[in-house]
């Protein structure tokens, strides 16, 4: 499983499914790709091999200059094109690698709001708890670290908001998370082999850091919020 990101200038999707392949070797059951173009989030999903959302991307092209893309191994809910990431609730994209351990109780208290879910995993509850923050009045950013003081268990997230079509948000707690550093353009991949051809700059996520991308850089914080400096590495994975 894995995730991929770009922010740049120029269109991310066949760029995203082709690091997604540099990420096959982690094994997976449906995969699936989300940008944001004319001010809305779109996606293409599929169950199985990236050669059927290849499939679909090449009948019904996703065009967009941001996109996050993933590889699902199901740990919450069967491997269905539903259940496929990325999910969207309400303006918000997620893609996610590992568990969130209190889902339940988090998808309970949603539910109790008023909040109506359409996947059966884990991962439905972060995009719906980053949508009922951002009705309730906070920013992308300000959504995500609350989200994050939710949230338990072994994480990496990758985040669109369709409001801020100039930025990926992303998150880790236990699996990796890489950023890499491009001429106009920023990278996330889980790790620096899915990067390898777009960039070797990269600098690795701490556990508890989140990190703000955009076309121009990375700002990177940790779990309280406060601006850190991670140690930006020159990678030797091959492209
Ligand atoms: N727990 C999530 C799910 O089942 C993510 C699985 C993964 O790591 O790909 O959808």
């Amino acid at each position: 499983c894995g995730i991929v990101g770009i922010v740049g200038a120029r269109p991310v999707s066949e760029r995203l499914v082709d690091a997604l392949k540099r990420l096959e070797y982690r094994g997976y059951d449906s995969a699936g790709v989300a940008t944001i173009h004319d001010g809305q989030l779109d996606r293409r999903r599929a169950e199985g091999k990236l050669f059927n959302l290849e499939t679909k991307l090449a009948g019904d092209p996703l065009p967009g200059l941001i996109g996050i893309a993933h590889t699902r191994w199901a740990t919450h809910g069967a491997p269905t094109e539903n259940n496929a990431h990325p999910h969207f609730t309400d303006g918000v994209a997620v893609v996610h690698n590992g568990i969130i351990e209190n889902f339940s109780e988090i998808k309970d208290a949603l539910i109790a709001e008023g909040a109506t879910f359409s996947t059966q995993t884990d991962t439905e509850v972060v995009a719906q708890l980053l949508a009922k923050l951002r009705r309730d009045g906070l920013d992308g950013r300000q959504a995500m670290q609350a989200m994050l003081r939710s949230v338990t268990g072994a994480y990496a997230l990758a985040v669109l908001f369709a409001d801020t079509p100039g930025t990926i948000l992303a998150a880790r707690s236990g699996p990796p998370l890489a950023v890499g550093y491009g001429a106009q353009e920023m990278f996330l991949g889980s790790d620096a082999i899915a990067l390898a051809p777009f960039t070797n700059e990269i600098t690795y996520l701490n556990d508890g850091d989140w990190a703000v991308l955009t076309a121009g850089g990375v700002e990177i914080l940790d779990h309280d919020g406060n601006s850190v400096t991670r140690p930006r590495q020159v990678s030797i994975a091959a492209a």
